[in-house]
């Protein structure tokens, strides 16, 4: 290898040739003219080879007979180094040829070898060519991999987008300037009965349908309102949507209209073009039913309330007036001022116990309870209510019941709510059966009726705070506290509560509890 100068670019060249003469007169010309030529020359095409496989060159040089071959044979070894081809005077074809076949250029070899004179020029073409090619192929390489990041990076935001919008526990609705929906999502499908493909395209009146709750009139659309007033539009706390079938879901909407900044308009929103509109859809069934059983609730509370107050006021009124009545009725009366005063603190003890269930301030004894003994003392407190109705209470308790670690007061409650309930709603003349025992290490406690019983489809729902079923026809006392308290005290015991129950035929309730709960810390139900 020769040197030259450090600040001139220096140039990797192969020479293959087989003339010595021609290669005497390369190396001459290199250091005649100072080329900056770091070289190395191979005397035949396997040379050349062997001279490829070991060294990286930025330029080779083949004349084009190399005695164990052509200067084609190296072409074919499709290397990653620009060949120039040397073919002797008259060999134009080959020249032609050879570029055909993928050599960068050629010389044509004169007698006077003034070809060497032009071979400097070349070369460096030749190696500016490689590298401005390979800089294109770096940026080709690097822009494609930027669009194929961009390009996953796109694909992942619309998937998504598309999981986020089809995963929605909302209804999405986007319509078009021309209120013409192009986005719908599963809930709406829902909720309107409509499939998305079908509805694409078309004027979100004829799909979206909205009416007053109590008046059942027509109400516009808040998108179709958004996209005019090109404000954000929410609908009444009335509204129902109602879907293909007639079916009507309460529902709450609110629509903001779409504003893109169309070629460089101004960023000022007012300035925006509205492009759509985008409708959320949230089904309000849940917090409207709530509502219901809230005014339910007050109502009901405040005539529970009222009645044995009445009675309270009116014995009391009588007796202040009547100072000389006899001593038998004063005490009659004063009897019933006290039931009924009972009967008002049950009431809003309920309610107190059920406000603290709800704070998670419940407290609770742990107490070796006589099972048999509280469902005595249940009995005994309803006795009047069942002998109201000729209904018999039976009892089947299990002889010798263990005891249970528990909180006597609140298990007496529990009872009680149920055995009411059963006395409550069970025909004048039925029973009502109370039974216990022990199955390994729980005490499974059963109240049945065979009174008026529980539709189905309501029984998930009866242990629910304020739920009452609405019996047609038939309107019983009550708050619809006494199973929501019967559930928290069951819970506290770490228990669970079942529900059997057939219209018409009656109903039994199954509490299961652990005879001795795990840890004594009250669970908040
Ligand atoms: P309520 O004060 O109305 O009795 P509860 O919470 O005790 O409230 O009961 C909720 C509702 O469950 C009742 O209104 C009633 O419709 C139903 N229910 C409870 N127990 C019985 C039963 N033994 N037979 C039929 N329906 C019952």
């Amino acid at each position: 290898m020769q040197n030259t100068p450090k600040t001139r670019r220096r140039f990797r060249v192969l020479l293959a040739e087989d003339d010595a003469l021609d290669q005497m007169a390369f190396k001459r010309q290199v250091q005649a003219e100072k080329l900056p030529y770091d070289y190395e020359i191979a005397g035949s095409l396997a040379a050349a080879r062997k001279a490829l496989d070991c060294g990286e060159f930025d330029v080779m040089l083949a004349d084009y007979y190399l005695g164990d071959g052509t200067a084609f044979d190296i072409l074919q070894l499709s290397i990653d180094v620009p060949v120039i081809i040397a073919t002797g005077a008259g060999d134009e074809e080959i020249a032609v040829k050879a570029l055909k076949s993928g050599a960068y250029d050629y010389l044509i070899k004169d007698i006077d070898r003034n070809y060497l004179k032009v071979m400097p020029h070349i070369v460096e073409n030749a190696v500016k060519h490689k590298e401005a090619e390979q800089a294109l192929q770096r940026y080709h390489d690097e822009l494609e991999t930027l669009v194929k990041e961009r390009t996953e990076e796109l694909a992942a935001e619309k998937e998504l987008l598309s999981v986020t919008v089809s995963s929605m526990s909302d209804g999405l609705i986007c319509v078009d300037a021309d209120r013409n929906i192009v986005l719908f999502n599963p809930v709406c499908e829902r909720l309107t009965k409509y499939r998305a493909p079908e509805v694409y395209g078309k004027d979100i009146d004829e799909i979206v349908c909205f009416c007053d709750e109590k008046t059942r009139k027509p109400l516009k659309c808040p998108a179709v309102k958004a996209l005019k007033s090109r404000e954000i539009r929410h609908g009444t706390d009335r509204d129902v949507l109602v879907a293909r079938d007639g079916t009507k879901t309460p529902i709450s909407a609110t629509a903001s209209p779409i504003r893109r900044e169309i070629d460089g308009v101004s960023e000022n929103a007012g300035n925006r073009q509205v492009t759509g509109a985008v409708m959320i859809l949230r089904d309000v069934s849940r917090e409207r039913e709530i509502d219901r059983l809230k005014t339910d609730f007050i109502s009901s509370v405040s005539h529970e309330l009222r009645t044995p107050l009445t009675s309270i006021k009116a014995y009391a009124s009588t007796m202040l007036r009547d100072r000389n009545m006899p001593d038998d009725l004063r005490q009659n009366f004063l009897k019933t001022i006290d039931e009924e005063s009972n009967v008002l603190k049950s009431l809003i003890d309920g309610l107190l116990d059920i406000s603290r269930f709800e704070a998670g301030t419940v407290k609770m004894t742990h107490e070796p309870v006589d099972v048999e003994a509280t469902i005595d003392r249940v009995i005994s407190s309803l006795q009047p209510l069942a002998d109201k109705k000729s209904i018999e209470i039976k009892k089947n308790v299990e002889p010798e019941l263990a005891r249970l670690l528990g909180d006597e007061s609140r298990m007496r409650s529990l009872i009680r709510n149920l055995v009411h309930n059963a006395i409550k709603f069970s025909p004048s003349g039925g029973h009502v059966l109370v039974a216990a025992k022990c199955v390994a290490d729980e005490l499974i406690v059963t109240v049945s009726d065979y009174g008026v019983g529980i539709p189905k489809e309501y029984l998930p729902k009866i242990f629910d705070r304020f739920y009452r079923v609405n019996q047609p026809g038939k309107k019983t006392k009550g708050t619809g506290l006494g199973l929501a308290i019967v559930k928290d005290i069951v819970v506290m015991h770490q228990g669970r509560i079942d529900v059997e129950s057939e219209p018409g035929k009656g109903t039994t309730f199954t509490i299961h509890l652990p005879l001795e709960p795990k840890n004594s810390e009250v669970p908040k139900p």
